[in-house]
């Protein structure tokens, strides 16, 4: 059987949104932020991180410290017995400051490349699988490749909820992202 995934949006969705997270201080989780994922790792759901850092790309901080930042998550999701299975960062923008990142790349959201990468390295059956996130164009870039979308009003939400991009249609709209897995292993 194909494997299913959830795709999970970072800051202000499994995260408190924190304008550009460039310490490890400032990584809150949300009180449920471990138990979700854990339900999800008993449902047999892959779990992966796909999150815009083109505070990279404007020379905020460095792709080290967005490592250091998933380390400190996956030891804290352990320390909960909670798994994640995989990051995936982009660290572009169009506009970067750091040549390097300087680029209209395919995997800035709502772009599907993290989607794409995630799935064909981890075998995940996009067309079976869902994201979640607190911004349009998280729920846009899973359209793009058949997975269903789930808004939560954390972070960008209520504001994202109040104007809506037309052309995407997301298959639920929820508090956080606790009750988005609690829709997502009702509807699956
Ligand atoms: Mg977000
Ligand atoms: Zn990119």
């Amino acid at each position: 059987m194909a494997q299913r995934a959830v795709f999970l949006d970072r800051d202000g969705t499994l995260l408190e949104e924190a304008g550009y997270l460039d310490r490890l201080e400032r990584l809150v989780f949300f009180p449920y932020s471990v138990d979700a994922v854990r339900l999800l790792n008993r449902a047999g759901f892959s779990v992966v991180i796909v999150t815009n850092q083109a505070g990279i790309a404007r020379g905020i901080f460095k792709e080290a410290f967005v490592t250091d930042a998933h380390r400190h998550i996956t030891a804290r999701m352990a320390a909960g017995g909670a798994r994640l299975d995989g990051f995936y960062y982009c660290p572009h923008h169009p506009d970067a400051v750091i040549e390097t990142y300087r680029k209209s790349c395919d995997c800035r959201k709502p772009q599907p490349g993290l989607f794409t990468r995630a799935a064909s390295e981890l075998g995940l059956a996009l067309d079976d699988s869902f994201v979640v996130g607190d911004r349009w164009h998280d729920l846009e870039a899973g359209q793009r490749v058949g997975a269903r979308g789930v808004l939560v009003r954390t972070g960008y939400g209520k504001t994202e909820e109040a104007s809506p991009t037309p052309g995407v249609t997301p298959s639920a709209i929820v508090d956080n992202v606790m009750e988005a897995v609690s829709w997502i292993l009702r509807t699956s």
